[in-house]
């Protein structure tokens, strides 16, 4: 393995984790102790994934509720258009609202198990913009609509309103969507995701930070205006890598596939996959990154070496010290 080439990143950099409910109770309990310490290292937020057609629903709010009450962190509930009414969804958005989440991923989401793209299963919203308009109305009728006259001006213009605003990020695909006809595409339905209120997005996972650079920039040139946080996912396996490509649709990264082919031990192919994932989050933040989302595969080790050793590890920075980000809070967006 190489040592990584580009500075460390600064110790302010805003970081932020992706976990999927447990699938046991076993699994539940050693979930705990991995938010315990994910959260100890200051994340903005930590993003807890949502199963096709919501077979995840309550192990996924149970998860974000354990976020709000035993850490400071704030928990994004991903969300899917997958399967529901209008009416199931404006509930399900209620059930989160109350439960204290504030920040949601909004995703059209994939066909469920046994289903392709060309059945019907996506009820009655179609895009993951209709789905972010959806959340902005749920939580806008939820707060009391007030409105302060601005004394000296004409009725109709003087007032402004108070609203409290919720954080909803959107998925952005480098490399193309698997679906999408073009990059020109992808770009657009990035538009159309602003234009509906989102106010964040999250990447798939790639392999090169030239990939994720290029996209910003065109991204950037086309309109595009909100931040955009890149996937990291560290592959500390041929197994984990085969299974992510598949899932994912990305190309292989022969350079890495073979690096982690010939290393004969565990503890070897762990390392190659935390160096990989640390010299690219030194680039992309060096390139001009907002910050790092890492796939944490729920355990805390990797991800928190990875940042570590990409400089981004601030000691006793934790999520009870003041925000450092300059990325949206649901408060402030
Ligand atoms: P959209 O933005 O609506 O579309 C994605 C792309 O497909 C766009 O480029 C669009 O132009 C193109 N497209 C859409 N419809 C068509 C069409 N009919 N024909 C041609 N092109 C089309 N899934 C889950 O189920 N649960 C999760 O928790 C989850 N978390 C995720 C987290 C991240 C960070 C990412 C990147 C993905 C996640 N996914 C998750 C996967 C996601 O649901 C799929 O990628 C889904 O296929 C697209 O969702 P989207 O919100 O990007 O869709």
């Amino acid at each position: 393995a190489s040592a990584p080439t580009d500075p460390p990143c600064p110790p302010s950099t805003p970081f932020s984790f992706e976990l999927y409910p447990p699938k046991s109770d076993a699994a539940a309990s050693a979930l705990h102790t991995t938010i315990d310490a994910l959260a100890a290292a200051g994340p903005d937020f930590i993003s807890v994934t949502y199963g096709a057609s919501g077979s995840s629903r309550t192990s996924s709010l149970d998860v974000l509720r354990y976020i709000r009450q035993a850490t400071r962190v704030d928990p994004m509930a991903h969300l899917t258009c997958v399967g529901s009414s209008h009416a199931e969804a404006s509930s399900l958005i209620r059930e989160f609202l109350d439960a204290g989440v504030q920040s949601f991923l909004a995703l059209r989401g994939d066909p469920p198990e046994g289903l392709t793209e060309g059945d019907t299963f996506l009820g009655d919203l179609h895009s993951a913009g209709e789905l972010v308009q959806l959340i902005h109305r749920v939580q806008a009728e939820r707060v009391p609509y007030r409105e302060t006259p601005i004394p000296g001006l004409p009725r109709a213009r003087a007032v402004k309103t108070e609203r409290q605003h919720v954080r909803i990020a959107v998925a952005a695909f480098p490399n193309g969507h698997p679906r999408s006809r073009s990059t020109a595409q992808d770009i657009d339905t990035l538009l159309a995701k602003q234009a509906a209120g989102a106010n964040l997005a999250i990447t798939q996972l790639f392999f090169h930070a030239d990939h994720y650079l290029s996209f910003i920039q065109r991204a950037r040139e086309a309109g595009v205006e909100f931040p955009i946080l890149p996937g990291i996912m560290p592959v500390t396996s041929p197994g984990r890598l085969r299974r992510i490509l598949e899932l994912s649709g990305e190309e292989l990264p022969s350079e890495l596939a073979i690096q982690l082919e010939v290393e004969p031990t565990a503890e070897g192919q762990r390392e190659i996959g935390i160096d990989h994932a640390v010299t690219l989050a030194r680039k992309l933040i060096a390139g001009g990154a907002p910050g790092l989302h890492l796939y944490a595969f729920n355990q805390h080790e990797t991800v928190l070496t990875v940042l570590d050793r990409a400089g981004a590890l601030a000691p006793g920075r934790s999520a009870t010290a003041a925000p450092t980000s300059s990325m949206p809070r649901p408060s402030d967006v």
